[in-house]
């Protein structure tokens, strides 16, 4: 099934900071905290200057919820109602985002971050619904380096231990379905039907991103990874009404991305392919900006304003139904719901709701 129906929700951008530690090495160096929590708030203070988001996490003892909690479970909620959501750790190398998100291990202890903590809580849910619904669970990681996509799956895994460490691939291309879907030609998407089974792509995808690190100067800090979960669910005949009010089966997309390092969108020293490779990160970084405010922007959203997607092969790809009418449709829907609210305008049965 392609994930093209979008179901509409409330949520569209929320920022969360998650405030690490000083390391050993940075206390060793004499290093001391520069930001501080404005106690209560969702507000920190660098010098004379505060920036608000919308959580703000570690630096203020034990905070009473997660980020996890606040910021991801009602995402994977979500995915249950067949909405597509996106997870994404933005910050400088070292900052943080591997340990925030989890990519590096399989899960167990508090300190587990986001991905294996949704995965773990994707199939409680799962065996908790499994009397009366079908769950399709498939899971995709790739990985985008100068404006390239490559696959992280699909490797045999005794490659990882080969020499070289980095074999040679071929970048994926990107399509276009008629329905506005992008779809990766032949990317492997692993069916799974177990946290333990998720994890292990997840392990093995990272480890191969990571291998590839080792004889390419930190290839994995210069390179934007997607993992995603993308869940079908139907309910079982005989088990009453389908899952979704409409009564149509749900299919939807979780992504979690680890971008690039920003640190890298700030290097203008650089020459030949280094400054390539700047410009392709920055460029990245500066569309996901403009797609973010589009996004956050709630009146442009409504009016079905331009969202930049197209501008850069990273929102590209996060892009889940590019369908052209898609903006249109919505409009005119907004625009109707509104006159049936006023009472001015009543249609029995839209021709827009079987669009
Ligand atoms: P990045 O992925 O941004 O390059 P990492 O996630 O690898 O950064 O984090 C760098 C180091 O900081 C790691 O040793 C990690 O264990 C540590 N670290 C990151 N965030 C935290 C945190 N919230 N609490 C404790 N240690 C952290």
């Amino acid at each position: 099934m392609e994930c093209s129906k979008v179901k509409k929700s409330s949520q569209n951008v929320r920022v969360a900071v998650n405030i690490r530690p000083l390391l050993t090495p940075e206390l060793l160096l004499g290093c001391t905290d520069c930001i501080t929590v404005v106690p209560g708030e969702p507000q920190v203070q660098i010098g004379s200057h505060a920036f608000t988001f919308d959580y703000v996490y570690g630096n203020m003892g034990s905070p009473s919820t997660t980020i996890y909690d606040d910021c991801v479970a009602p995402l994977v909620e979500a995915l249950f109602h067949g909405n597509n959501a996106t997870v994404l750790a933005y910050g400088q190398k070292g900052s943080g985002k591997n340990y925030t998100m989890g990519t590096n291990n399989s899960g167990e202890g508090s300190n587990s971050g986001v991905i294996p903590k949704a995965m773990e809580s994707i199939f409680k849910r799962i065996d908790s619904m499994k009397e009366s619904e079908e769950f399709l669970i498939r899971v995709s990681f790739v990985e985008i380096f100068k404006e390239e996509v490559f696959d992280l799956l699909g490797m045999d895994s005794s490659s990882l231990n080969a020499k070289p460490v980095v074999p040679a691939r071929e970048p994926l291309k990107i399509r276009e379905t008629k329905k506005g879907d992008i779809t990766l030609d032949g990317v492997t998407e692993e069916e799974v039907k177990t946290k333990k089974d998720m994890a292990s792509y997840l392990s093995h995808g990272s480890l191969f991103r990571a291998t590839g690190s080792t004889n390419m100067n930190s290839r994995s800090s210069r390179s934007h990874a997607i993992f995603t979960i993308t869940m079908e669910q139907k309910k079982i005949a005989g088990t009453g009404a389908t899952v979704d009010e409409a009564g149509e089966d749900l299919c939807a997309k979780l992504h979690f991305v680890d971008l690039a390092g920003s640190e890298h969108a700030k290097r203008t020293g650089a020459d030949g392919m280094r400054l390539k490779e700047g410009i392709d990160i920055n460029m990245g970084l500066l569309v996901l900006g403009n797609v973010l405010s589009a996004l956050g922007d709630e009146k442009k959203r409504k009016d079905g304003g331009h969202v930049p997607y197209r501008d850069n092969i990273l929102t590209w790809l996060l892009q889940i139904n590019r369908n052209p009418m898609a903006a249109e449709m919505q409009r005119m829907r907004s625009q109707i719901e509104e006159l049936q609210a006023e009472n001015q305008f009543y249609c029995g049965s839209s021709p827009l709701d079987e669009l």
